[in-house]
C-alpha cells in the first residue's frame, strides 16, 4: 500500500478563525470560525475519505475493516485507527477542559477511548498562551472553591508559546488552548472532552454553554501539577523526539536534504510543519506543502522526501509493543542521502 492522503474534514466552532485556509491551505468558504480540519479520523460518523490513488473514495473505517494489516502492520490488534490528528486554529480561547483515560472514559460510553494529546504550535502571536496542568498545591477543594469564586485561572499553570513548541497533555490534565494559537494535534481516537470553565462568555445562542464539574473533577489527575512544554529529545542531525508514551510517539525531522523513510512494519502520519516539498513512492511523485498529511502504510515501500528548502514534518505513530520497549531497541531506521 503506498501513501494515503485524504480530504480534511473542517469544523467550524466560533472559536475558530481563517488561518486552517490562509495558512495550510485547506478548502475553507468564506465564513471566518473555520476552527479545526481533521485530516485523519476513524471515530463514529466522522470518517476521513481517500483522495485520489487507487483507494480513492474509501473511508479509513473501510480500509481498517479490510485491510488492516496492510495499514497497521502486525505488530497490534486494531479494530479502530488509533490516532485522530487535526489542524486547529483557536482566534479566541477555548474552554478550560479536561479528558478522561481509557478506564474512564468507558464508564461514560463503552465505544470511547480515553484522549491523551499533544500540540506542536504552528504559530501564535506574542502575547498566546496555553494553560498546561494546575499550579503546584492546587488540590480538588482549592479548584472547587475557585471554580465557585469564578476565579479558576488563579489555579491554572500558563505561559506563552511559540511556534515549534510541543505540549503533551496526558488524560487528566487540565488544558486551554489560549487565543491567537495555530497547532497540529495528534490524540487518541476519542471526542470526549469535559468542561471545567468557559471564561464566563456565551454561548451563540446567548446562553452559557453546558459545564462538566462533576466529570472533570472525576477526570482530573490532581498529582500531574503545572505542564511545562516539552525538551525534544535529539536523536540524529535531522531528527528530535518530541513525544513518547503508550498511545503514540512524535518525531520531528527538519530536512534541508533528501531522506529516505525506510519501511518499519508501522503505519507513520506524515504532517507538513513548515515548508515544502515532495514525497516519492513506488515511482509516484506527491507534493508536500505546509498543511499536508499523509499516512504511510505499514506496508509501504520506501519513500523518499525531498525537501525545497527547510521542510519540517511531524511523524506520529505507535511505539514498540512493550516487549519490545524492553529490550531497548528501535526498529526504526532512518537514513538520510544526498542526491
Ligand atoms: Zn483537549
Amino acid at each position: 500500500m503506498t501513501p494515503l492522503r485524504f480530504r480534511p474534514l473542517l469544523k467550524r466552532i466560533r472559536w475558530g478563525g481563517t488561518r486552517l485556509g490562509r495558512v495550510l491551505g485547506k478548502p475553507i468558504g468564506s465564513e471566518s470560525d473555520y476552527a479545526e480540519s481533521w485530516e485523519l479520523c476513524d471515530h463514529g460518523t466522522d470518517q476521513s475519505v481517500v483522495e485520489g490513488g487507487f483507494w480513492d473514495g474509501w473511508t479509513l473505517r473501510q480500509l481498517m475493516a479490510t485491510h488492516v494489516r496492510d495499514l497497521c502492520g502486525t505488530e497490534r490488534r486494531l479494530h479502530q485507527f488509533p490516532l485522530l490528528v487535526k489542524f486547529l486554529d483557536a482566534s479566541d480561547r477555548l474552554s478550560v477542559q479536561v479528558h478522561p483515560n481509557d478506564v474512564q472514559a468507558r464508564c461514560f460510553d463503552p465505544r470511547e477511548n480515553g484522549k491523551t494529546e499533544a500540540w506542536v504550535i504552528l504559530d501564535a502571536r506574542p502575547d498566546s498562551r496555553i494553560y498546561a496542568g494546575l499550579k503546584r498545591g492546587v488540590d480538588a477543594f482549592r479548584l472547587q472553591r475557585h471554580l465557585a469564586a469564578g476565579t479558576v485561572e488563579e489555579c491554572l499553570h500558563s505561559y506563552p508559546v511559540r511556534a515549534g513548541d510541543c505540549v503533551f497533555i496526558p488524560a487528566g490534565t487540565v488544558h486551554a488552548i489560549g487565543e491567537g494559537i495555530l497547532l497540529a494535534e495528534v490524540q487518541q481516537s476519542s471526542d470526549l472532552t469535559f468542561r471545567l470553565h468557559d471564561w464566563g462568555r456565551l454561548g451563540a445562542d446567548g446562553q452559557p454553554r453546558p459545564l462538566h464539574i462533576e466529570e472533570s473533577l472525576a477526570c482530573i489527575d490532581f498529582n500531574r501539577g503545572p505542564v511545562d512544554p516539552v525538551v525534544p529529545r535529539r536523536l540524529n542531525l535531522v531528527s528530535e523526539e518530541l513525544v513518547s508514551c503508550e498511545f503514540f510517539t512524535l518525531r520531528r525531522h527538519t530536512l534541508r536534504e533528501a531522506l529516505h523513510l525506510t519501511n518499519d512494519g508501522r503505519f507513520h502520519v506524515l504532517l507538513v510543519l513548515g515548508g515544502c516539498g515532495s514525497l516519492t513512492c513506488d515511482g509516484t511523485e506527491q507534493p508536500l506543502q505546509t498543511g499536508s498529511t499523509l499516512l504511510l502504510p505499514a506496508t509501504c515501500p520506501r519513500v523518499l522526501v525531498e525537501p525545497r528548502g527547510d521542510l519540517i514534518l511531524l511523524d506520529a505513530f505507535l511505539g514498540p509493543v512493550l516487549e519490545e520497549q524492553n529490550n531497548g531497541q528501535d526498529q526504526r531506521e532512518l537514513s538520510t542521502s544526498r542526491l
